[in-house]
């Protein structure tokens, strides 16, 4: 075997664990919706809301000045948002990447379109696929809205100080889809347009509208765990523009992006030996 193909053999490998992680995240979020709705489970652990780490930081104001959470939040959220921070504090938004029963849908969702629009059976790495969805925005599009999240993150924030409840509450997709409590008509609007809109484009939600991505941006920036390049050896072919799921414009050059979900789609697709490579500090 050649260098080439060890290292495409490796880092495929690398690619089938991810995809395994993601599983047991999302079966795991599942399971832990369903134990919510089992007659008295829910009172015995708390709302469905207290497993997530967005809901640490929606009630992180009402706890200090308080004492108290937030409704259907509690301690658990704060210990899950730990959890969370420890692993960007390592390696950026591989949270993402890896373990976002959210984001591992909207890969899921994007496969769906793709296969449904006429993309091949067998992905082929680094091309174009001839699918017509997901396609991505214009880029001028793309570069003004993905600042969104970061807008939305602000405004939750404020809203937090008021709030009975976590401001997310009422619209959250990960109550949407994992909490099989689908009591109103704003959470399947919610479902629905998720599913849409994750078929249309990569990772939108992610992309553009979720606080939690916006939140955890900044340790992309600090993370000692990450994709580094070797300019020198980078042909410039594209091919890890092509298989981003977060569609981030010229990879090589954007390797510290915040929008990076440390998902190793980009360092699983080089096929030019030593160019990327996953790095400690
Ligand atoms: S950006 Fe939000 S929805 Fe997307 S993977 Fe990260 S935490 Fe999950
Ligand atoms: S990093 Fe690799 S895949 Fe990306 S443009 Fe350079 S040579 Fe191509
Ligand atoms: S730059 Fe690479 S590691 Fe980051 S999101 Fe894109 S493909 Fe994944």
């Amino acid at each position: 075997m050649t260098d080439n193909a060890k290292i495409q053999q490796s880092n495929s490998s690398l690619s089938q664990i991810r995809k395994g992680v993601q599983a047991i995240f999302l079966l795991g979020t599942y399971l832990l919706g369903l134990r919510h709705i089992m007659p008295g489970e829910s009172a015995k652990g708390g709302a469905f809301d207290a497993f997530c780490p967005f809901g640490g930081i929606e009630t992180l104001w009402s706890y200090i000045t308080t004492g108290h959470t937030l409704k259907t939040t509690n301690l658990l959220n704060f210990a899950v948002l730990i959890g969370v921070l420890g692993v960007s504090l390592l390696a950026g938004r591989a949270f993402c990447g890896w373990m976002c029963p959210l984001g591992t849908l909207q890969d899921l969702f994007a496969y769906l379109a793709r296969r449904l629009s006429g993309g091949k059976k067998r992905h082929v790495r680094g091309r174009r696929s001839k699918a017509r969805f997901p396609t991505p925005l214009p880029l001028k599009w793309d570069k003004w809205l993905r600042y969104t999240k970061y807008l939305i993150l602000v405004v939750i924030l404020v809203a937090s100080t008021r709030s009975i409840y976590p401001p997310l509450h009422t619209i959250c997709p990960a109550r949407a889809f994992f909490s099989f409590q689908l009591t109103t008509g704003l959470l399947w609007s919610v479902l629905i347009t998720f599913i849409i809109t994750s078929m249309l484009n990569k990772r939108f939600w992610c992309k553009y509208l979720c606080p939690l991505g916006a939140a955890l941006a900044i340790f992309n920036k600090i993370a000692p765990l990450r994709v580094v390049i070797d300019k020198e050896r980078c042909t410039h072919c594209g091919r890890c523009d092509v298989e981003c799921p977060m569609d981030i414009h010229a990879v090589p050059e954007n390797m510290r992006s915040a929008e990076c979900v440390q998902c190793l789609e980009c360092l699983e697709t080089c096929s030019v030996p030593d160019t990327l490579d996953l790095k400690l500090g």
